[in-house]
C-alpha cells in the first residue's frame, strides 16, 4: 500500500481537514497510512496530524479505518496453514508497576487449550515492561524470526517476544514522532497504536488489561474507561472479538516490582510457592474473560475452574518451562528460578518513618525509583540493570514501623542508589492511624454487549 504515481489527496489538504474539525473519509485515512509507512508524508505532517488527532479526536468509524490500516502496514500472522486446535488469544496490559500477569496468563490459557502469542513491549516511562522481565531469565531468545515465534506457540501453546519491524511499521513511525511531539496521550491514537499490533497478530480473541490510579498512565478512572471503551468498540469494529478488564493501579501489583524479582515472583506464583491475592484476582479474571471469549469455556464459573485447574495440576508450569527451553532458556525454569535469577547484593529494608498503616501510594513514585536503581530507561537506546528492584512491598492498609513490616527491600548494586530508591519509597507511601481505603482490585468490566 504506498502512495505511488499521481497522489490522490495532498497530505497538507487532509491535515487542514482534521484540523478544522472534519472526519476524515476512509480513503484520505488510508492514504496517510501509505504515506506514514514509506515516508513519504513527511515527519513535520506526521506531527502536526497527530497534534490536529489529539485536538479533535476521531469518530469511531475513522478509528477503526485507522486500526485496520496500521494492522495491515506490514507482515500479519497468519495461523490457519499450522490447522491448531485451538484459538488463539492474547491479553495486552495498558501498563502498570509490578505487572507481572503476562508470564503467568500465556502458559495458562496455554494449559486451558488456547494458543497465547503474546508479542510485548519493554518498560515506558514509570511502568515495567514484560519483555525487560523476560531478559533476566539466562539464554532467553525475545527476538525470534516469526517462523521460529509460530513453532514454539504450536509446540508449547505458548511464547512471549518483543515488537518486530515487520508487524505494524505503520505505528512504529506514527509511535515514535507522537513521543517527541507530546501527542501520545491521544485516546484515537493510542487505540490504533495497540490495537495494529495485537491484531496483526492474528488473533481469535483479545483481553485488554485497562490499569487506572497512580500507577497507571490513564489515571483518572474515567479517562481509563473512554480509553477501554475506544478499544473495545474499535477492536469488534476491526473484526476481532475484545473485552476489557479495568484494573487497580493505586498501589503495585503484588510484591515484587523490578525485572529478575518480578519473573520470581511469578514463578512462585505458578508453582504455587506463593500467590499475592491481588495478582492472583487480576490473572483468573483476566484468563477467564479469555477462555470465554475464545469460546473455550461458556460461563465464568467453568472458566474460573479450567484456571484452577491449569494450576493446581502443574500444567502452567509445564507449559512456562517449554516456552522458555523453546526460546533458548535453561531447562525446568520454575523450579531452579531463585538459583537461575540473578539479584543485585545490596538489600536494605526501607522503613516508614513512623509506624501506622498504608494510607496512599504514588505508585508512579515507586516504579520511578526502580528507574533510579538503574530497572528501568530514561532513554529508549539505554541497558537496564535486570537485577535490581523491590520486594516485600506494602499495600494500601497494612501495618508497617520498625516493629511491623518494612514498605518494601530495596536490592541494588551499591549503598548510593539503595539511599537514592529508598527516598524515594518514602515520600510515595502516606501512613495513617487507620487502615486506608482499599478499592475494588478489578473494578469493571467493558464489552461490546454492555450497551
Ligand atoms: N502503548 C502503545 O503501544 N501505544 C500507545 O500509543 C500507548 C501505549
Amino acid at each position: 500500500m504506498a502512495n505511488e504515481g499521481v497522489a490522490k489527496f495532498l497530505p497538507q489538504e487532509l491535515i487542514r481537514k482534521k484540523r478544522d474539525g472534519h472526519a476524515l473519509a476512509p480513503a484520505e485515512i488510508e492514504f496517510f497510512v501509505a504515506g506514514l509507512t514509506d515516508g513519504s508524508i513527511s515527519e513535520g505532517q506526521v506531527a502536526a496530524f497527530a497534534m490536529a488527532v489529539y485536538f479533535n479526536g476521531m469518530t469511531m468509524d475513522e478509528r477503526v479505518t485507522l486500526t485496520r490500516g496500521m494492522t495491515g502496514s506490514g507482515d500479519t500472522i497468519n495461523w490457519a496453514p499450522l490447522n491448531l486446535p485451538g484459538p488463539i488469544a492474547d491479553k495486552h496490559s495498558t501498563g502498570g508497576v509490578g505487572d507481572k500477569v503476562s508470564l503467568m496468563l500465556a502458559p495458562i490459557l496455554a494449559a486451558c487449550g488456547a494458543f497465547c502469542p503474546m508479542i510485548s513491549g519493554r518498560g515506558l516511562g514509570h511502568t515495567g515492561g514484560t519483555l525487560d522481565k523476560l531478559d533476566s531469565i539466562p539464554g532467553y531468545n525475545t527476538g525470534p524470526d516469526l517462523e521460529s515465534f509460530q513453532q514454539v506457540v504450536r509446540e508449547t501453546g505458548c511464547a512471549i517476544i518483543g515488537q518486530t519491524a515487520e508487524l505494524a511499521p505503520a505505528d512504529g513511525r506514527l509511535y515514535a514522532i507522537r513521543d517527541v511531539t507530546a501527542t501520545v496521550e491521544s485516546i484515537p491514537l493510542i487505540t490504533a497504536s495497540i490495537l495494529s499490533k495485537k491484531l496483526a497478530a492474528g488473533l481469535d480473541a483479545l483481553i485488554m488489561d485497562v490499569k487506572f490510579g497512580s500507577g497507571a498512565f490513564m489515571q483518572a478512572r474515567e479517562d481509563a474507561l473512554e480509553l477501554a471503551q475506544s478499544i473495545v468498540d474499535v477492536g469488534n469494529g476491526a473484526g476481532t472479538p475484545i473485552r476489557a478488564l479495568m484494573t487497580d493501579m493505586n498501589q503495585v501489583l503484588g510484591r515484587a516490582a523490578g525485572n529478575g524479582v518480578e519473573v520470581l515472583e511469578a514463578a512462585d506464583y505458578l508453582a504455587g510457592r506463593g500467590r499475592d491475592s491481588r495478582v492472583h484476582e487480576v490473572t483468573v479474571g483476566l484468563c477467564a474473560e479469555a477462555l470465554i471469549l475464545s469460546g473455550l469455556v461458556p460461563c465464568a464459573e467453568d472458566a474460573r475452574s479450567k484456571v484452577e485447574q491449569a494450576l493446581d495440576s502443574g500444567e502452567a508450569v509445564v507449559r512456562f518451562d517449554a516456552m522458555v527451553s523453546a526460546l533458548g532458556g535453561p531447562a525446568d525454569f520454575v523450579a531452579n528460578a531463585a538459583r537461575l535469577i540473578e539479584i543485585a547484593p545490596v538489600s536494605v529494608p526501607v522503613y516508614a518513618t513512623h509506624a501506622g498503616h498504608v494510607g496512599t501510594i504514588d505508585t508512579r513514585g515507586v516504579g520511578l525509583s526502580i528507574i533510579a536503581l538503574g530497572g528501568g530507561r530514561t532513554r529508549a537506546d539505554q541497558s537496564i540493570d535486570y537485577g535490581v528492584g523491590l520486594t516485600e512491598i506494602a499495600g494500601i492498609g497494612e501495618e508497617v514501623g520498625l516493629e511491623a513490616m518494612p514498605l518494601a527491600v530495596v536490592h541494588a548494586r551499591n549503598e548510593d542508589t539503595a539511599e537514592m530508591a529508598a527516598a524515594q519509597i518514602r515520600a510515595a507511601f502516606t501512613i495513617e492511624d487507620a487502615p486506608g481505603k482499599v478499592g475494588p482490585t478489578i473494578w469493571r468490566k467493558v464489552s461490546k454487549e454492555d450497551k
